[in-house]
């Protein structure tokens, strides 16, 4: 199964991806927590990355495929993935679609999480504290969410054209967040 977790910075993606994971046997790839790898490692993915993620800006579609097409091909991602923080873009939406073709395998589920802007910020400050991300200062995260909207919500359509869309209420606690996911599964 593989499934596409969508919505803005700090909806829960990467908590929900986790637990997910778990209960589906699948393996949850982010591409963000695979890029603040790189840069820590300093390595060319790192070093080419860090400007744009620092400001909140995406990285750009050519840096990103060679990722994309790195981890679906990777033996842990054969049993399907929970693709968190990707695609983000219809290019990479794009090279999704093929490379699980390639596969003989489809986007099976997309997850979009609904959380009010004003909960997003808060939940932002209290990941500042407890992590430090670069990107989680206010103009980053102001940044990171005019992103979201104008470059990543459109794949919604992209996929509700294809009747793969489930939207969550992202609110409440993590269990009861995953409870609606499980119930949207087996629905
Ligand atoms: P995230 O941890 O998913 O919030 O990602 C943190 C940052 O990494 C984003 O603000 C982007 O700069 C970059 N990033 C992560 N995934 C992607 C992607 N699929 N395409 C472009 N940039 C990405």
């Amino acid at each position: 199964m593989n499934v596409i977790l969508l919505g803005p910075p700090g909806c829960g993606k990467g908590t929900q991806g986790a637990l997910l994971a778990t209960r589906t046997e699948t393996t949850r790839i982010a591409t963000g927590d695979l890029l603040r790898e790189a840069v820590r490692a300093g390595t060319d993915l790192g070093q080419k990355a860090q400007s744009f993620m620092d400001k909140g800006l995406l990285v750009p579609d050519e840096v990103i495929l060679g990722l994309i097409t790195e981890v679906l091909n990777t033996p842990e991602a054969q049993n399907g993935v929970i693709m968190d923080g990707f695609p983000r873009t219809v290019t990479q939406a794009e090279a999704v679609d093929e490379l699980l073709a390639s596969k003989g395998q489809t986007v099976d589920h997309v997850f979009t999480f609904e959380v009010p802007d004003a909960e997003l910020v808060r939940r932002m400050q209290e990941r500042a504290e407890q992590e430090g991300r670069s990107d989680d200062t206010p103009e980053a995260f102001q940044n990171r969410l005019g992103v979201y909207q104008e470059q990543t919500a459109p794949l919604i359509a992209f996929y509700e054209q294809r009747n793969l869309v489930t939207a969550i209420p992202g609110t409440g606690t993590k269990d009861e967040v995953a409870a609606r996911v499980q119930g949207a599964l087996q629905g």
